[in-house]
């Protein structure tokens, strides 16, 4: 199962992700996104988030 990856250098803290998966990824105060659950997206395995993100940031790697 592959599970989501954030590069925080290149977060903008836009929520996008937040507001697709708010189970896998939250927006922190330092306005980065953070993964909190990396099993919580069965449906997409967080691929939808990942391409929606603007910067591309979100990368999809193996356990
Ligand atoms: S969609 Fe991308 S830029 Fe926006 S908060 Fe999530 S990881 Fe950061």
């Amino acid at each position: 199962m592959k599970i989501p990856v954030i590069d925080y250098d290149a977060c903008e803290g836009c929520g996008t992700c937040e507001a697709m998966c708010p189970d896998v990824f939250k927006v922190q105060d330092d306005g980065k996104a953070y993964v909190i659950n990396a099993q919580a997206c069965k449906e997409c395995n967080c691929q939808d988030a990942a391409d929606a993100c603007p910067v591309a940031c979100i990368a999809m790697q193996e356990e």
